[in-house]
């Protein structure tokens, strides 16, 4: 099952993304989280990216495609993979269609998720991350019981430096200009279904219409 979740920042894709895969089985390829991590290792790519990353702009495509490919090399042809906040462009997607090819897999569906801007913003200003696991909290809706603490490692939480409110309102212009191309992109190819869920209810009612969608049109 490789599975595409598409939808601007906040909506939830890393939240319902990574309650998918345990709940299936499936790898969890958020290309965000894969930046962050080379930022902390210090790595070339991670330098390479952040300029990028703390503009609220995207990372040039040749060094998201080249990444992606590597992540998926390293799981191997039979992995069932869910990608989150990839593809970001028409370039990525079409990169994407003949990585997959190569390997002998094909996309099994786009999953559009959505939210209102007063939602996004809300989400993305009460974000609260965890630099060391990974963990996502929210001050509004689902705090750490200790503030500003980790509750799964013990790490101090951080407000991500590309949440902020000037950035924020970037990320969702980029979104609409470079990614939202994408829903039309594959609603024009017949053989991936592209079917809606909408971000903006509670995580566990997400998470119910989203694996829901993912039984339709199987
Ligand atoms: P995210 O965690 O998905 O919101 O991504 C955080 C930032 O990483 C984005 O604002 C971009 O700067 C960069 N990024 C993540 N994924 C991509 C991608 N597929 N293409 C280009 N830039 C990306």
């Amino acid at each position: 099952m490789i599975v595409i979740l598409l939808g601007p920042p906040g909506v939830g894709k890393g939240t319902q993304g990574k309650l998918l895969c345990e709940a299936e089985g499936l790898e969890h390829l958020s290309t965000g989280d894969l930046l962050r991590a080379a930022r902390r290792e210090g790595t070339e790519l991670g330098l390479q990216a952040q300029a990028y990353m703390d503009r609220g702009e995207l990372v040039p495509d040749d060094v998201i495609v080249g990444m992606v490919r590597e992540k998926l090399r390293k799981l191997g042809p039979d992995a069932g993979v869910v990608f989150d906040g990839f593809p970001r462009t028409v370039p990525q997607a079409e990169a994407l269609a003949r990585t997959l090819e190569d390997l002998g897999t094909r996309l099994d569906r786009v999953v559009v998720m959505t939210a209102d801007d007063g939602v996004l913003v809300r989400r993305l200003s009460g974000r609260r991350s965890c630099p060391a696991c990974g963990m996502v909290y929210n001050v509004y809706t689902s705090p750490p019981e200790q503030e500003g603490i980790c509750g799964e490692c013990g790490s101090e939480l951080v407000h991500r430096k590309d949440d902020d409110p000037a950035t924020v309102q970037n990320r969702l212009d980029v979104y609409r200009q470079q990614t939202a191309p994408l829903i039309e992109f594959y609603e024009r190819q017949p053989a991936v279904p592209v079917v809606e869920v909408d971000g903006a209810q509670k995580v566990e009612d997400v998470q119910t219409a989203l694996r829901s969608a993912m039984r339709e049109a199987r």
